[in-house]
């Protein structure tokens, strides 16, 4: 198969924007896949901080970074990622967000638009010019669509002389399929920069 799926599409992008030493933040954590993925690409000299707001998933996240001998190259934060710049105040290479609930856990904890929204004008201040964001959206849950269209409406309206916005998606797929959303800085925001 050439077509990427999205999962492994999201890793590439996080890849590709990744290097050693850099700073990376996994803005929903849950079970600790992607903050494993991005300590592994920024290595010892680089950083990522992870949040999420349920216990378990920050329990999860710091299991599997035991479990790697990784525990070194993260932080995991018990708070909402709408918080970021509290915590964050260097350049950041990537950030991903995988929206919706926690799998096997309690389905009513789930982003919600207003703190995504929040957290991606935050982190598009933080973003170095050539990161990205990358945003994989779950949306078959209740309140999953309502959270879709916000984020695609805040995203769609970003200037394109900044940010380069892409939704990478299969569009044959029964049962609402994740789709990614990705944007990536080009160039630096003017001080006063609100969407
Ligand atoms: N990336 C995860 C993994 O590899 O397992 C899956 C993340 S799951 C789809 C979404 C997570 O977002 C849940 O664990 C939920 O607790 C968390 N969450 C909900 N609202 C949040 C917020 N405001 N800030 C940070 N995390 C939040």
């Amino acid at each position: 198969m050439k077509l990427e799926r999205v999962i492994q599409y999201a890793q590439t992008l996080l890849q590709m924007s990744v290097a050693e030493g850099d700073i990376a933040v996994d803005a929903t954590a849950g079970n600790g896949h992607d903050t494993l993925f991005l300590a592994n690409l920024v290595g010892d000299h680089g950083f990522v901080y992870a949040f999420d707001v349920q216990k378990e998933a920050v329990d999860a996240t710091l299991h599997r970074l035991l479990d790697n001998a990784l525990e070194h190259r993260a932080i995991v934060l018990r708070d909402g990622h709408e918080n970021v710049a509290k915590y964050v105040n260097k350049t950041v290479s990537a950030a991903i967000f995988n929206l919706g609930y926690l799998p096997g856990s309690d389905h009513e904890v789930v982003t919600k638009p207003n703190t995504t929204i929040q957290s991606l004008e935050s982190l598009l201040k933080l973003l170095k010019v050539g990161g990205m964001i990358v945003l994989v959206v779950y949306h078959g849950h209740e309140g999953g669509k309502e959270e879709r269209d916000e984020v695609i409406r805040f995203v769609s309206n970003l200037p394109q002389k900044y940010i380069h916005v892409l939704r990478y998606e299969f569009i044959n797929q029964k049962n609402d399929p994740p789709f990614i959303i990705a944007l990536e800085k080009v160039k630096e925001l003017p001080r006063d920069f609100e969407n």
